[in-house]
């Protein structure tokens, strides 16, 4: 299988889960300024921005104080978690999410106005109908890789003008797989990696809809499928193609850093992997080498929530602390570890 394989030709990708941000994340909606998202997010320094290419799901607008912060059910977040993210390496965030009109049109396009300032690409949202149809690829070692980002949803508002998101209420899922086609058949890209906010909240195991619309995904064309808005992990898969190839599907990478409170949803990954092109005259693309390393969100005081390896975390710490209570460190980790391995059973994760 892996014949002519280069070095070269080989790109690595992270990915990170939802980035929601209530206001008891960062000291409450009150603070305006001195937040300490360096801090609060040191201790997975080492997940984020050490592969050539790391993107995040940024479920909240970041549009910042100058419209007014606010919290769950329609989020306004400061600006500066933009910065923190950038400076661990973050490259792009997807923000086509059921969030992403919390505050309108306005809203949203401060936000992207603020990420453009802090030089953070973003896809799945856009200021302009021109800005819409550009195509995000980044191309690294001689490979380009394409990121394509819709949501199912805009939380019942609807999307003014059509340009603005990439929702699957305005785009039937047969337009969003004709795009994937034609980024195939035109040479756009030689990767495509999907990213879809899309299932049930708060389930565990990924819904018949949601199967459906990733296989067709996969099918297409995506050779990497990551889901987002569960806000839970849930085990992944590997897809078997009619192309020939396997993709593969995180059906939701769960929370990364978020005010939600629940076992599940206080446990989340970063996901890194490798795309490589092992013949230049063969289309395929291999998928190689995926890796979860869990997280960990914990509530520090009232008003200030701090992530942590989850490996790091039951060194320390015998116990898990949520809103339902206390749980064993120890059995959560490896609970958790089986259940991701449930479809793959060698899946590399700790
Ligand atoms: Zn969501």
């Amino acid at each position: 299988m892996r014949l002519f394989k280069k070095k070269t030709d080989t790109v690595s990708i992270t990915a990170v889960g939802d980035i929601l941000l209530h206001g008891r994340v960062y000291g409450g909606l009150n603070k305006k300024s001195d937040y300490d998202f360096d801090n609060q997010l040191k201790n997975v320094k080492s997940l984020v921005g050490q592969t050539d290419i790391t993107i995040a799901n940024l479920e909240t607008i970041i549009a910042g104080n100058d419209i007014g912060l606010s919290s769950f059910p329609k989020f306004n977040a400061p600006k500066e978690i933009g910065y923190t993210l950038k400076n661990m390496g973050v490259n792009l965030v997807t923000i086509a999410n059921n969030h992403v009109l919390d505050h309108g049109e306005e809203g949203l396009l401060k936000s992207i106005k603020n990420l453009e300032e802090i030089g953070l690409e973003y896809d799945g949202a856009y200021k302009s109908e021109e800005d819409s149809e550009r195509l995000r690829v980044i191309e690294k070692n001689g490979l380009r890789i394409a990121f394509v980002s819709y949501t199912r949803g805009t939380n019942g508002i609807k999307v003014p003008k059509s340009y603005l998101v990439n929702s699957l209420k305005n785009t039937p899922v047969l337009s969003l797989v004709k795009k994937l086609r034609k980024i195939k058949r035109e040479n756009l890209a030689d990767v495509i990696v999907a990213n879809l906010h899309h299932g049930e909240e708060y389930h565990l195991q990924p819904s018949s809809q949601q199967r459906e619309v990733f296989a067709s995904l996969a099918d297409a064309g995506a050779d990497i499928i990551i889901g987002h808005h569960p806000h839970v992990l849930q085990a992944p898969e590997w897809i078997e193609t009619s192309r020939g190839t396997r993709t593969f599907v995180a059906y939701s990478l769960g929370n990364f850093f978020s005010g939600q409170n629940g076992l599940h949803r206080q446990i989340g990954a970063s996901l890194s992997l490798e795309v490589s092109k092992p013949d230049p005259k063969y289309s395929g693309i291999e998928v190689l080498n995926p890796r979860y390393n869990l997280t960990y969100v914990h509530r520090e005081s009232k008003l200030k929530y701090v992530i942590y390896q989850l490996k790091d975390w039951i060194e320390k710490n015998p116990y898990i602390e949520t809103d339902d209570g206390l749980f064993s460190s120890q059995e959560i980790y490896e609970n958790t570890i089986k259940r991701m391995r449930s479809s793959i059973t060698d899946l590399d994760i700790e």
